[in-house]
Order: C-alpha cells, then structure tokens, then sequence
C-alpha cells in the first residue's frame, strides 16, 4: 500500500484563504480589522524567522499585524507591562508571546497574563481547562491543524482509536484532549511507555510529536492507518557547511509504505500550524464582537 500524502501546504492555503474571507467580511459589514500583536524577546534566529513568517501572513489575509520586539534582558515587569496595554487595546484581538522567553523570565507567569479571550496560542491556563472540559475555548495551533487535516481525510473520528506520542502542554496533550472531543479511543504514549511499538499498533490515527528524528518505523503501524507528523528535526549536514536534511518523527518511507494517508515533513503540519493562528485571531476577533464565527476553523 501507498499513503495518500495529505498536503499541509494546500490545506493551510485554504484554511487562510477562509480566513481572508471572513476578515474582509468582517470589515465590509462590520467595520472590523482583526489583529494579531506578537511579542518577541531576545534575538533567537528561529523565533525571528516564525515572528516574521506570522507578520507577513497576518497581512496577508487582511489583518492587522503589530510587533513587539523586545531585548533579550527586558524585565519582567516591563514585559508584564506591555501584555496589559495589549489586553486593553480594543485594535489588538489575538496576542502571541513567542516561546521559548529567555530564562529569567516566568514563562507561566507571562502566559497567564494574556487575556484568555486573546490568548490565540491556547496556552492559558483557563483555555487549557476549557478545553479539557469540554468548553469553547481557544485551541493550540498545533494540535487543531492537525484536527483539521484529520477531519477533512475521515469525516467523521468517532470510535477510532489514536495513539499520541508525546505528553507536552503545547501539542500532545491538547491533541489528545481533542481527539476525545471527537470521540476517538485515545492512548498517550511517552519516554515512559511500556512496549511503544505495540502500542502504536493497535492505532487508526497515530500523532507522532515526540522531537526524535524518524523514530516511528513502518512496523509499527497498523496498515491503512492515518500518520499524523508533527516532529521537526534537521539530520546532521552531509557535509561541512551544508544545512541537514528536515524530517520527521516519522520514518517516511517506511511508515507510507504501510500507512493509509499521511503527512510528510516539511509541507505537513507545519504550514497548518501559523494558518490556524489567523484562524484563531479571526475566532477572538468575532467573539470579543459578539458576531458569527467562521465555519470548520475551530474545534
Ligand atoms: P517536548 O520535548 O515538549 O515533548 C516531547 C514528548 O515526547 C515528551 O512527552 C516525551 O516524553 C516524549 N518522548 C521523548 N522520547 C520518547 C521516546 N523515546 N518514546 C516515546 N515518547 C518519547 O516536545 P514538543 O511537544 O514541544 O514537540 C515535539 C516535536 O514537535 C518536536 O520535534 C517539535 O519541533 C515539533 N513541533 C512542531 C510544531 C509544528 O508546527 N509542526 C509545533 C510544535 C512542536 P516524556 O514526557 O516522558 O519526557
């Protein structure tokens, strides 16, 4: 068998192109420009290259982008600071602190204080009880890019069984949490994990985020299941100089050889991820109005 590939770079082109609708919707009845503030602290080069990437997408689909770039020794009150104004500023929607924060900074703490209704990362602790209980809440990027990508391949999840692997705040565990919500059969898997490979076995839907490079072999999958890659890792460069290889957590050619449909790596769930961010600005920005929300981009 070969794997249907399901394309995260057409899938987030569509999410974003719904989003674009819906923002000039917004402007057009309503008078209304959602916006997206991002917060950056300290000068890591690939949290610069993501904050750039969210601004240029951001305006893109017709919203507002507004970025703080801060140095790497801000203060903790100053940064405090600053997430106030944003949750008071009406023309700000969705705030993002990007992480990781340098280490003399609280990163709970931070996180905490972004108004849950703008908190468009789904970080904050009540959006995390939100989710965990069933409620409306705002929804990690991640995780609810690749809830799309599986509702869009089965319909319907319901009674299936998915194993995640990876127990992390930002995508395993509200992965599984909505893959509950969908009334999927749902394992997490970890270090810890006694006999991983039959674990994975028995899944119709594997999510791979665990950040170990091809770990996941072909036999460990059940053959027609759906292989959901979230792991980003560069191989060691071939050769001096040159930049390595990114792959999964998932072997791929193995695992397609095997799976039903799956996601490759690059041009899988990473493209979904900064889409369902404008999904989720879009989202705040129709809540805090009080008008309807666009369909299919939410949990
Ligand atoms: P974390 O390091 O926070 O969590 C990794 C998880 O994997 C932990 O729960 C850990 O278990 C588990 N794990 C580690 N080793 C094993 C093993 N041998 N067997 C089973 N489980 C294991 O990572 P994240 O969740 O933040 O990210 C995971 C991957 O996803 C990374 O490659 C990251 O780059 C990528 N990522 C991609 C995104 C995207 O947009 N596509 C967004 C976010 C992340 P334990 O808890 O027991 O230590």
């Amino acid at each position: 068998m070969s794997a249907k590939v399901i394309d995260g770079t057409a899938f987030a082109a569509q999410v974003r192109e719904k989003v674009a609708t819906h923002v000039a919707g917004l402007k057009e009845v309503h008078g209304i420009t959602p916006g997206l503030a991002v917060v950056l602290v300290g000068e890591d080069p690939a949290s610069q290259v993501y904050v750039r990437a969210k601004g240029k997408q951001t305006v893109e689909v017709g919203m507002a982008s507004f970025e703080h770039r801060l140095d790497a020794a801000t203060s903790e009150a100053v940064l405090l600071d600053l997430i106030a104004r944003l949750n008071a500023d009406p023309a700000v929607h969705g705030i993002l602190v990007q992480l990781p924060l340098p280490a003399h900074l609280d990163e709970d703490l931070v996180i905490n204080a972004i108004d849950p209704a703008k908190d468009v990362d789904g970080f904050h602790i009540s959006n995390v009880g939100l989710l965990a209980t069933g409620q409306k809440a705002m929804v990690p990027c991640t995780p609810l890019g690749c809830l799309m990508m599986l509702r869009a391949h089965h319909g319907s999840l319901s009674g299936l069984e998915a194993v995640v692997i990876g127990r992390s705040n930002i995508v395993g565990k509200p992965m599984a949490q909505l893959l509950l919500g969908d009334s999927c059969t749902v394992t997490i898997a970890h270090s810890r994990t006694r006999d991983l490979p039959e674990v994975v076995r028995r899944a119709d839907i594997v999510v791979a985020a665990v950040g170990r490079p091809q770990m996941v072999p072909g036999d460990w999958i059940k053959p027609g299941a759906t292989v959901i890659d979230v792991g980003i890792n560069r191989l060691p460069p071939a050769e001096e100089g040159a930049k390595g290889r990114l792959v999964g957590d998932c072997d791929y050619d193995s695992c397609a050889a095997v799976a039903g449909a799956i996601t490759p790596v690059p041009g899988g769930v990473g493209p979904m991820t900064i889409a369902c961010l404008l999904a989720n600005t879009v989202t705040a920005c129709c809540r805090a109005h009080g008008v309807p929300e666009p369909e299919g981009l939410t949990a």
